[in-house]
């Protein structure tokens, strides 16, 4: 079953056009990047993968609007040289990757005029993403006007936190009137983790017990009962949690005022600040993990403090989670520097023995790229590096949402 997955943010969209049966026999036929919608210059990156051959292809020409930015992804994918389809009706489904529907949805759902709306009242508690999220939905509905469109939420997964880890300690009507509470991100991230380790330790979902270490641009954990999520670490926003390449992650609100107060700063430049100039970047000056891996390495202090102080974040977070998941079977490394970090595995591992939880540094160390166990024969934790693939989730739960299969 042919699948396109998109992913529309305010000045590009993501794209991936799989063929699936299930969870392993799925083939990406192409994948690509629109990006400066709106810009003097646009660019489409645009990724074929026939025979095993990958050929790429990149244009630049002005985008003015999403419905221009389709409208080339449509023409790639047709396209005789370039394209893997004859006709866009090949296309038997569409799942959008969107960031918040609240409370409102706990699965993934079919898009009609009800789920779009409910979309459009998230605006205010997703104001990145929700947005242009609605905006690749609709022009997706114009250019496959008879696939069915659905939506897989990032908030979705982590509906299962109970009301004790999902509240915040404030005025509860802020929550009954406003909707102020932790909704938790990279849910389908966190998902196909959960169902990833299952598999891998040949357990049952419903008996899997694991911590779920997200660390890409944005960094989040997961805390998985019975395959369940019963905590995360990202709140009402992303913002919220570990330190990440340029959010600040968890901090005392009171300091806003007190450096608003110094800087002249206003409401909307602060949370600016917490979000694009804080993090890695703020204490070290760069956001990227390999560049402050390699200026740690090469004595630079302020890299060194960056590093210590984002495992340091993450250690606690573990025995937090430790604490609220009995029996917790292993954890579960992913993303960009979960993935391909071994320093900052072994930095966040060190230490933590006493809670079973004992890394192979040669494991750790080897390069590799696919599922791994990387923890010492016989100690009580399993420590995994798992790959994500949210594309993969998307299309599956997007396929599934249209055959009931
Ligand atoms: P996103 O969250 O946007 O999906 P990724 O999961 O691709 O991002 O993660 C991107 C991050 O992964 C980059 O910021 C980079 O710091 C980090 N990264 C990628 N490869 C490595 C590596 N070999 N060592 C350390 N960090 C890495």
């Amino acid at each position: 079953m042919k699948i396109l997955v998109i992913n529309a943010g305010s000045s590009s969209i993501k794209y991936q056009l799989m063929d699936l049966a299930d969870a392993h026999r799925y083939a990406v036929l192409a994948s690509g990047l629109v990006e400066k919608i709106g810009e003097a210059t646009g660019r489409v990156t645009h990724t074929i993968f026939t025979d095993g051959q990958e050929q790429r292809f990149v244009e630049e020409n002005p985008l003015k609007n999403h419905h221009e930015g389709m409208s080339r992804v449509v023409a790639l994918l047709t396209d005789p040289q370039r394209g893997v389809i004859r006709d866009a009706a090949e296309i038997e489904g569409v799942g959008h990757r969107v960031l918040s529907c609240g409370e409102v949805y706990s699965d993934t759902v079919r898009i009609t005029p009800k789920v779009k709306a409910t979309i459009r009242e998230f605006f205010p508690l997703g104001p990145l993403h929700n947005p242009p999220n609605l905006m690749g939905i609709e022009v997706a509905e114009e250019f496959f006007p008879r696939a069915p469109q659905v939506a897989v939420f990032d908030t979705a997964f982590h509906q299962t936190m109970p009301p004790k880890a999902f509240l915040y300690a404030v005025p509860y009507e802020w929550y009954t009137r406003h909707r102020l509470r932790r909704y938790g991100f990279h849910g389908t991230s966190h998902k196909f983790i959960t169902q990833a380790t299952a598999e891998f330790i040949g357990k049952p979902l419903a008996k899997t017990n694991l911590i779920s270490i997200h660390l890409g641009n944005g960094c989040s954990m997961a805390a998985v009962r019975h395959g369940k999520c019963v905590d995360t670490s990202m709140g009402v926003t992303p913002l919220e949690g570990l330190i990440m390449g340029t959010r600040s992650g968890d901090m005392d609100p009171a300091a806003l005022e007190y450096i608003m107060g110094l800087t002249g700063m206003d409401i909307h430049q602060m949370v600016n600040a917490l979000n694009k100039q804080s993090g890695l970047k703020g204490i070290c000056g760069v956001n990227d993990m390999r560049e402050v891996v390699e200026k740690a390495a090469g004595g630079d202090a302020q890299a060194e403090t960056a590093l210590q102080m984002f495992c340091y974040r993450i250690q606690k977070y573990i025995g937090a989670y430790l604490a609220v998941v009995p029996h917790v079977d292993a954890i579960v490394f992913t993303a960009g520097i979960g993935q391909n970090s071994a320093p900052v595995r072994e930095r966040i591992c060190t230490g933590l023995g006493h809670l079973g939880i004992r890394l192979d540094l040669a494991k750790n160390a080897a390069r590799a790229n696919g599922p791994r166990a990387i923890h010492q024969a016989g100690a009580p934790l399993q420590i995994l590096v798992l790959p994500t693939n949210e594309e993969l989730q998307i299309a599956l739960e997007t396929k599934q949402n249209i055959t009931g299969a």
